[in-house]
């Protein structure tokens, strides 16, 4: 993996760019998962289009994502693809100096020094994606509303459950049910 060309991809140059309109296409494909260290992300290709306004030294950035993750279904543990688009904005403010603490409270508004020469969003992606991954991820139901998990992982998974509800019912457990404590 060529970690240094994967975070290059992350860097947009402020030095010397003039006010205007800028476009940038980066792919978050497995590579860059792993170097992100996602461990919920198995694999995935999310197109990532960044647009960059510049405007004297305010620079507003939208990214938006598009493109779908393999996750591990919370069912079956098998593989499962999601397909995620969502998109998110970023500001960043130059100025002559920057304060101690003024980045502290707002993580989509970034303040920093006017001769900045790049801007570095390789974390922010990563948080973004972070946060717009779901919680919970099964395998879709079928049109009869059955799930349409791997039924061989299934049959096993029934199994072990129907097995720890014989636990459950173990009368060692009834005995302690019926205790009575004394006054
Ligand atoms: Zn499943």
């Amino acid at each position: 993996m060529d970690e240094k060309r994967i975070r290059e991809d992350f860097k947009l140059r402020l030095a010397g760019v003039e006010d205007g309109n800028y476009s940038f296409s980066v792919c978050c494909n497995k590579e860059f998962f792993e170097l992100a260290e996602i461990e919920e992300v198995l694999d995935g290709q999310l197109d990532l289009r960044i647009e960059m306004v510049r405007h004297e030294k305010l620079v507003t950035l939208s990214f938006h994502f598009d493109g779908e993750v393999t996750m591990t279904c919370d069912r079956c543990l098998l593989p499962v693809n999601v397909p995620m688009s969502f998109a998110s904005n970023l500001i960043v403010k130059l100025v002559p100096m920057v304060e101690e603490g003024e980045n502290d409270d707002d993580d989509d508004i970034w303040v920093m020094d006017e001769n900045t020469y790049e801007l570095d969003v390789f974390h922010y992606v990563y948080e973004t994606i972070l946060l717009a991954l779901p919680h919970k991820v099964l395998h879709e139901d079928d049109p009869n509303g059955n799930p349409t998990c791997d039924p061989s992982v299934m049959a096993i998974l029934d199994n072990m459950s129907s097995s720890k509800n014989e636990e459950e019912t173990d009368p060692r457990w009834d005995a302690l049910k019926n205790l009575k404590f004394e006054d």
